[in-house]
């Protein structure tokens, strides 16, 4: 090969393997250095204005605080919010755009210094296909009087995106809120100590851990799973003016409804899983969403655990387990668009779920009607009743053990059954993954022996490869 051909075919070879430039930021950088990992930028928005497909922002060790000269968007006519860091660029599904802390390091973006006279953003998800994840984000401001919000991360128009152990506390905002997109995954994120003492005197009443409110019935396909919400004044997971079916899965929700110090505040539900409020003329969708609540706890929530919220239509809850809630499952109703007045929940599927020990003596599953609503296999529809000795652990500190290096959820026994109790020979509770659990294959002869059922619960002698339930347990056979 001579010189020439040597140069083309480098630079071929150079084009079909060049790729988006990666950034680092670090609270020691400098603006005016390349992003380089030796000489990292100094503000994170600097990496992100340059992010392309396939661009990777590591985010050194340490405290980032950016000041309100840094905000990248500031209030404009489609938006009342001032974002701290607008999410514009696309990746794509080969390519995404990922904002990481480094492997290894502790990051904490601390947003108190952000004071304007506008409702505040941290992130602002406009672009497709970015990925955040390993940070902390604290400290964000509410500084109007009225009716008002701040997000630490908002999903307000970008698809495919993964937000992923990104802790968001001690703030006056709420953690993740989305109104728009579809296919996004909030996994292993935790929301905890976030109370906005400075709106409406106080109350608190808007800051939740996890909002989902989807605007239009397309934005389909969003998945919470293994999130943690405690300690929000107002409530852990709240999915109410939501037009898009959601899945909240393995999330756990405690003492929501109370600020840190556990003064009481806001609403205080655990997973508030629907509804359009009780408004005369509310905005709801042609198609009631039916949202889906399974292997989730809830513990402690001031008011609620599991609430249809005066929903317009079914929800399902599927293996959740409820302890110490004001009232465990609350599957209120309202009647219909046009009569807002509340009625038994219709239309709702319950489904293997344990409620333990209400507040609201009684209140382990109210205002559903039964006639009109599907339950099986729970603690609370006459299958059959639990009580302390039935639980491997009551311990709630349990919950707040520190996650998995992978950033999953710790591994606890707190409110998993033990095995002698029939509860779990029913498959009931968070733990047991499984819809389609039918009751009648749990009699107390059948449990005993080594008998495979489908998924329907018809018995089959010889069992091939598949998913099967025996001795009251989901199996996989290979
Ligand atoms: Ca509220
Ligand atoms: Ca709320």
């Amino acid at each position: 090969m001579n010189k020439t051909w040597l140069s083309i075919f480098l630079a071929v070879v150079s084009l079909a393997t060049a790729h988006a430039t990666d950034y680092f930021v670090s609270p020691n950088g400098l603006d005016s250095n390349p992003g380089t990992e030796e000489l990292p930028f100094l503000n994170i928005s600097k990496a992100i204005a340059k992010a392309k497909a396939g661009t990777t922002i590591y985010l050194r060790e340490g405290i980032y605080k950016p000041t309100v000269s840094d905000i990248m968007k500031v209030k404009g006519e489609s938006n009342v919010y001032d974002c701290v860091y607008f999410l514009s660029t696309n990746g794509t599904s080969q390519k995404p755009i990922t904002i990481t802390g480094y492997p290894g390091e502790s990051i904490i973006i601390d947003l108190s210094d952000i004071k304007t006279e506008n409702r505040i953003m941290g992130f602002d998800l406009r672009g497709n296909y970015w990925h955040l994840k390993n940070f902390d984000i604290v400290g964000i401001q509410v500084t109007q009087t009225g009716h008002t919000q701040s997000i630490n991360v908002g999903l307000f128009g970008g698809s495919n995106c993964i937000v992923e152990n990104v802790n968001m506390h001690d703030g006056m905002g709420i953690g993740v809120y989305a109104t728009k997109g579809s296919n996004n995954l909030v996994q292993n994120c935790d929301a905890y100590n976030n109370y906005d003492p400075v709106s409406e005197n106080g109350k608190g009443g808007n800051c939740d851990g996890f909002g989902f409110h989807l605007n239009k019935a397309e934005f389909t396909g969003n998945v919470l799973s293994g999130c943690r919400a405690w300690r929000n004044s107002d409530d852990g997971f709240d999915l109410i003016n939501n037009f898009a079916p959601v899945v909240v899965e393995k999330c756990w929700a405690w003492e929501n409804g109370y600020d840190a110090n556990m003064v009481s505040r806001g609403d205080g539900t655990g997973i508030k899983s629907g509804g359009y409020g009780m408004g005369s003329s509310p905005k709801v969708p042609a198609v009631i969403p039916r949202n889906t609540i399974r292997n989730c706890i809830a513990y402690a929530n001031k008011n609620q655990g599991f609430y249809a919220n005066h929903h317009l239509g079914g929800l399902d809850f599927i293996n959740n387990s409820a302890y110490k809630n004001r009232r465990n499952f609350n599957m209120v109703n309202r009647k219909s668009v046009e009569e807002n007045v509340d009625v038994d929940g219709y239309d709702h599927n319950l489904q293997n779920n344990v409620a333990y020990f209400p507040i609201s003596s009684g209140a382990d599953c109210v205002n559903i009607n039964l006639s009109l609503s599907t339950l099986s296999n729970n603690t609370f529809d006459g299958s059959l009743t639990v009580n302390s000795s039935d639980f491997k652990s009551l311990d709630t500190s349990e919950l707040l053990r520190p996650r998995k290096s992978d950033g999953s959820l710790p591994d606890i026994d707190f409110l998993k059954l033990k095995e002698s109790s029939p509860a779990f020979q029913c498959g009931m509770g968070w733990e047991f993954e499984g819809s389609n659990v039918v009751a009648s294959i749990f009699d107390d002869s059948i449990i005993k022996e080594d008998i495979y059922f489908n998924l329907n619960g018809i018995k089959i002698d010889n069992p091939a490869n598949g998913i099967f339930i025996k001795r009251g347990k989901k199996v996989f056979l290979k």
